[in-house]
């Protein structure tokens, strides 16, 4: 065995798969370039450091159940003059999350809260933080599952692991008592301890009309905005954007507005 193949044979055993799959190029160009043997090695780990960063990555962005991947980058900010672009700058900072604080979007449907929601657990995950995505009503169905089958402490752990959590659409549909009871004990368990992000279509007065009786109501909020950032989106619909533009709709609720047909 030659010493390229030896060494690919020892790269491979060692677990270096990508490297070893490099080696040829890589001793190649170095060879090219004269490089030092330092600057070779350091070429050739890079290559296999940057596969496995890669694989890490989407391993994680996996399992943290995103519903698509949206980067702040992707969001027009010029069209959503409501929003301090420069709070949401400071939220990709993770701060909040280093704090354990939570973050709170309201506003109307289409108007970005999911994906800046999923913009900053992207953040998160790309920064090696646990970011799980949850909809309200998956949750709580899960809980309540759990609940019936007697292992809600064990799927509780779930929820409580990830140092971000994003519970999306709170307030489409109304809690039950059981339901907000263990939000309630999610919110509770999570309390300075871990982010929760959070998104609805409700303001907070609205939050009543959410939960079966205004005292829980009032105990999750008390908890969830102790520590956090809220951020009230008072837009149009992205997603009417382009209807909006080709002239269909004059306002969002006029009697140009089509959109109800579609
Ligand atoms: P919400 O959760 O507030 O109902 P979404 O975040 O789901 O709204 O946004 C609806 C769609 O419009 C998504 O595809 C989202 O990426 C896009 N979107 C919303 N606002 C913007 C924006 N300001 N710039 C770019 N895309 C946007
Ligand atoms: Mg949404």
């Amino acid at each position: 065995m030659n010493p390229v193949e030896r060494l690919k044979n020892d790269l491979f055993g060692l677990g270096l798969k990508d490297a070893a799959g490099a080696l040829d190029q890589v001793l190649d160009s170095a060879a090219k370039a004269k490089l030092p043997y330092a600057d070779f090695l350091a070429d050739l780990l890079a290559r296999e450091l940057t596969v496995r960063r890669e694989r890490y990555l989407k391993a994680r962005t996996r399992l943290a159940h995103l519903p698509f991947q949206k980067r702040l980058e992707d969001f027009d900010f010029s069209y959503q003059p409501s929003l301090d672009e420069g709070q949401i700058q400071e939220l990709a900072t993770l701060n909040f999350a280093g704090q354990a604080q939570n973050v709170i979007l309201l506003g109307p449907p289409g108007v970005g809260k999911t994906h800046i929601a999923v913009a900053l657990g992207l953040k998160g995950v790309e920064n090696g933080m646990g970011v799980y995505f949850v909809t309200a009503q998956a949750l709580i169905e899960d809980l309540r599952q759990a609940h019936a089958e007697n292992r809600l402490e064990r799927r509780l752990r779930v929820y409580l692991a990830p140092k971000i959590l994003i519970v999306d659409e709170v307030g489409y549909l109304p809690f039950d008592t059981l339901g907000a009871t263990m939000l309630f004990q999610l919110v509770s368990a999570r309390y300075e301890r871990g982010s929760v992000i959070l998104t609805s279509n409700k303001g907070f007065a609205q939050w009543g009309e959410v939960f079966p009786d205004p005292i829980i109501a009032t105990a999750i909020l008390d908890r969830l905005l102790h520590h956090s950032h809220v951020i009230n989106i008072r837009g149009d619909s992205y997603r009417l954007k382009d209807k909006r533009r080709a002239g269909y709709i004059t306002s969002p609720f006029g009697q140009k507005d089509r959109t109800a047909a579609q």
